[in-house]
This record gives structure tokens, sequence and C-alpha cells, in this order.
């Protein structure tokens, strides 16, 4: 049985190949065949559809991989090209005819089907947080998660095109990186309680082994009355701007602008003069603010709106003007399409969300941002998915991937960095400000960010590392 796209997921995929390939094509189906053409062109693509496939929303889809290499095509990563959905492909899989070429393996869509989270959708399979974790999605269990999959499919597609029109000039992809940072606290030790001072102490020597910062604590803790101390480990808002300086890049910090779980939501109040004063600050060094919607928000899209209005307002009273606004949820808590509905209704441009928790890599497929579609309504969104590919905590922390800050994270993190350098497209790093407490994390964070592996090569100079410390 092969089930049709609705003209509006035609549209969304047409969309998606444009933003990729930079030309409009056009995509129809009959006989279970997708052909992609072009205007003024009598030749086209045939790609074999398997839209029933990818319209499931379950994780029980077989694969198969395929050797790109042995047909003549270059492969963006290592082979064998995992392929999902399918039991076996033909071969070869890609052939050229008269008409043009036909493709043997449903690209477009295994495209929607990962773009969409289709998989996702109903799922009851959820973790301790109602989160759909890596563990039941088809990439974790087929050991893909770490490859960009649909990208790489459509860097295939890419070849078949520029053979097929050779005249055609295709869009030029270019490597990026962007980082980001979720503002859960801005600093450790003040606006909390002298019991909360002590058990904080206790937390750093035991757990965290940093005797000299727990030292420090009940002066910082004395003294940040007015807002976040200069000296407080987690206040690391100008070193993060300094670094992202040092490299061209632009750092968007997410702030929490609620407090629906009083135990997981941040202490402080983005009305407080100290997080104005912060606020204003980022934007006059041209970096970026955005929303960290607080943790009972991910099914209550009114919730969103609600503290997306708070920031807003807050930073229309500030005179903080931006043209875009994005932001991420807090503990990466996301129900698909739900969540998609706040940041829709909020009139936010992006989304970063789209990591899982537990393991980094590629929950949508592609390292891309993309226009989000609604695999429920069928329609397409105003809001933009920015994948997010890694968190730092997932890959340090002890309770998740264990790595450490040595080589084996660094190891990690180069790994996923380098699968979107294959492919052109943008790395996108969370690196929350309380997560710089040790010159370690900062060096592991200028290695991942530069992509130079070598310890001094990028490592900040003293003086910005003493300006907090
Ligand atoms: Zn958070």
């Amino acid at each position: 049985m092969h089930a049709r796209y609705s003209t509006s997921i035609s549209n969304w995929l047409e969309t998606i190949l444009f933003e990729r390939f930079g030309h409009r094509f056009t995509l129809s189906q009959d006989n279970g065949l997708i052909h992609l053409s072009l205007t003024g062109s009598p030749l086209t693509i045939r790609i074999l559809s398997d839209s029933s496939t990818f319209f499931q929303s379950n994780s029980d889809l077989p694969l198969s991989r395929w050797d790109g290499n042995a047909e003549g095509w270059r492969m963006a990563l290592a082979q064998p090209l995992p392929a999902p959905g399918v039991a076996k492909l033909p071969v070869p899989l890609i052939e050229k005819d008269a008409a043009g070429y036909t493709i043997g393996y449903d690209i477009i869509g295994l495209t929607y089907w990962m773009l969409s989270r289709q998989e996702e959708v109903g799922r009851t399979d959820l973790d301790q947080h109602g989160r759909f974790p890596a563990e039941s999605s088809h990439a974790y269990l087929h050991n893909y998660l770490h490859r960009p999959v649909v990208d790489e499919w459509l860097h295939v597609l890419g070849q078949v095109i520029r053979r097929l029109w050779p005249g055609l000039k295709l869009a030029a992809l270019d490597f990026s990186v962007r980082v980001s940072h979720d503002v859960d606290e801005t600093n450790r030790y003040g606006r909390s309680s002298l019991k909360g001072l002590l058990r904080m102490m206790l937390h750093d020597v035991v757990k965290r082994h940093q005797v000299r910062n727990a030292m420090k604590a009940p002066l910082i803790w004395y003294q940040s009355v007015e807002g976040p101390h200069a000296d407080d480990p987690d206040n690391t808002f100008d070193w993060i701007m300094d670094v992202s300086e040092r490299y061209g890049l632009v750092s968007a910090f997410y702030f929490i602008c609620g407090r629906t779980d009083a135990a997981r939501d941040a202490r402080y109040d983005p009305e407080d003069p100290a997080i104005r004063q912060l606020m204003r600050r980022i934007h006059a060094r041209g970096h970026e603010i955005g929303l960290h919607p607080s943790f009972n928000t991910y099914q209550s899209p009114k919730a969103v709106v609600s503290e997306a209005m708070r920031l807003k307002r807050i930073c229309r009273e500030e005179s903080i003007e931006q043209s875009a606004w994005g932001g991420r949820m807090h503990y990466l808590r996301w129900s698909t399409p739900t969540t998609l509905y706040g940041w829709e209704q909020a009139g936010m441009t992006y989304d970063s969300s789209l990591c899982y928790a537990s393991s980094p890599g590629f929950r949508c497929g592609t390292c891309f941002e993309y226009p989000a579609f609604d695999p429920v309504q069928g329609e397409v969104l105003n809001v933009r998915i920015r994948p997010l590919i890694a968190m730092e905590v997932t890959v340090i922390a002890p309770h998740l991937m264990n790595m450490g800050t040595g080589q084996a994270a660094l190891k990690k993190f180069m790994q996923l960095r380098n699968a979107c350098r294959a492919v052109g497209g943008c790395f996108t790093l969370l690196w929350h400000n309380t997560q710089f407490d040790s010159p370690k994390k900062r060096a592991l964070y200028t290695s991942v960010l530069t992509g130079i592996t070598e310890p001094d090569a990028c490592a900040p100079t003293t003086n910005i590392i003493t300006a907090t410390l």
C-alpha cells in the first residue's frame, strides 16, 4: 500500500529541498514512485516511495545499509549508509535511464519521518521526565544516532541532481557552529537560604571535589545581595562572551521566565534588577537572549506563550530588540507536536530542544535548521526547528554517559562536530553557564567550539580565566 502525501506535506518537503539545494523542485507521486522534477526539463528523478512505512509512529522499522562507493557515489561519512525502513535494498540502488534516474530507496519518506518526528507521536515508552528517550528511538536501537542520516541521503540526492542537470548550480553548504546556554541559575551560592548554602558547600566538596569553591562560598553568599557575585562559579557570562567573541561566535542565553516546579526551575526572577542588567550586557555585546520555558510547560502551550510574553516585555522595557527570538525547553522536555504549539503560538522564531538528554546526536536525522511540521494536524508551522546536537552534561555527567572532561569526552564531541562538518551543516552545542567550574571543562569547551584539539592552541588567556574564577 502506498499512502499519498497531502499537499501540505509535499509543499513542506519541497521547501526542505529548496533550502538545501537552492532550487525549487516539484514532487509528485504515482504508483509507488515520487517524481522529482525541475520546471522546463523533461527529465525526472524517480524515487521508490514507501510513505506508509514513514507514516508510522513506532520504532519497529527494519534497517538496511548501502555501500555507495561500490556504485560510484561519494559518501559524506563512513560507510555503509544506514537506510531505515527497509530490510533489503535493490542492487544497484541508483540507475540511469532515458528519462533520468531511479533511486531505489525512499529518501523523501525518510526525510518526512525524521524531520516531522512522526516516530514519537503518541508514544508511551517515556522516561521519568515524560520524555521520549534515545533508548526507544530507531536511531539509537540501530546504532546510527551519531549520524545525520537525512543529510547524508540528501548529499547523495544532490549528486544525482548534479549528474542529471549538470548546468544547475546548487547552493553551497557551509559548516557552522552555534552555541547556546540555558540559564538554569545565574549564581551557585547567592539567593539560597543558609541551609541551602551549607548543602551546596557539602555537594561541592563531596561530589565535585571543589574544596576551593566551597571555602569561598560563605563570603560570596554574604556579598550576593545585589545579584550574581563576580567570584561565583556559575557567574561565567562574561567569560562565555569573551570566548565566543574571540572565535567569531554569537552566544545565545536562554532565560527561565516562570516557576512551574519549585525544585527544578530557577531561583531568579527575570524582573530582578541584576538579571535585567545581565540581559542588557548580553545584548550590548551583540549576543542573543532567548527563552527557556520552565519545567512543567512542555504540554501547556499557554504557559509557553505566557513565559515568552514575560521575557519579551522585560526586553522591551530594557530596550532590547532582536530580529529573532528562540530558545529551548528546560530538561529538553518535549512532546510531539504539543510542545511545538507553544513556540508557534508565542510567535517565536525557532526552538532548539530536539536532542536526547541521555545520548547526543541527530534526533531529527539532520543538523540543518528547518521549518517545523505538525505530523498530527498535517500542517507546516511558522516556527523553525534548530536541532540540538549535543548537550555537555549528556557526555560529561557521571549519571549519563560519564565520559568526564578528558579525551573520551572530546572524542565524542568531535565525532558529532565532524559529522556536521562533513555534510556542511551546523553543529549546535548547549553548554550551561553553570558548567564552567573547572579549568578542564573550560579547556574542553574551547576545544569543542574551535575544533582545535591541542590544549594550548585555543586556551583562553589567563586574564579571561581569572576574570570570573
Ligand atoms: Zn534547563
